[in-house]
C-alpha cells in the first residue's frame, strides 16, 4: 500500500524516503522524475521548480525500465502532496 507520494512527480512509495517523521531524507533518487530526496524536494518552491524543468524536458522516467506499461502522467501528478503543488 502506498504511504508516500513524491513531492515532485507524485509517484507512490511503500516506504517514505523522507523517513517516518518526514525529516530524514535518504538521498535516494525518484525512479520517475529523478529528484534526489532531500535536495530539490526540500521546499514547495524547489519541488515546483524541479517539476517544471522535468515536465519541460518531457516528463520522462529517470529509470525508464521501471516505468509501468500502463503509466499515465496526469493521474500521477494529481497525487502530489498538497503543500508541494
Ligand atoms: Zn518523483
Amino acid at each position: 500500500m502506498a504511504i508516500w507520494y513524491c513531492r515532485v512527480c507524485g509517484l507512490d512509495y511503500d516506504v517514505s524516503p523522507w523517513g517516518p517523521q518526514e525529516a530524514a531524507p535518504d538521498y535516494s533518487t525518484c525512479a520517475c522524475c529523478g529528484v534526489v530526496f532531500g535536495y530539490d524536494d526540500q521546499t514547495a518552491a524547489s519541488a515546483t521548480a524541479y517539476r517544471n524543468s522535468w515536465l519541460e524536458a518531457g516528463g520522462k522516467w529517470f529509470y525508464p525500465r521501471m516505468q509501468p506499461s500502463d503509466w499515465q502522467l496526469q493521474p500521477q501528478l494529481a497525487q502530489i502532496p498538497e503543500p508541494y503543488r
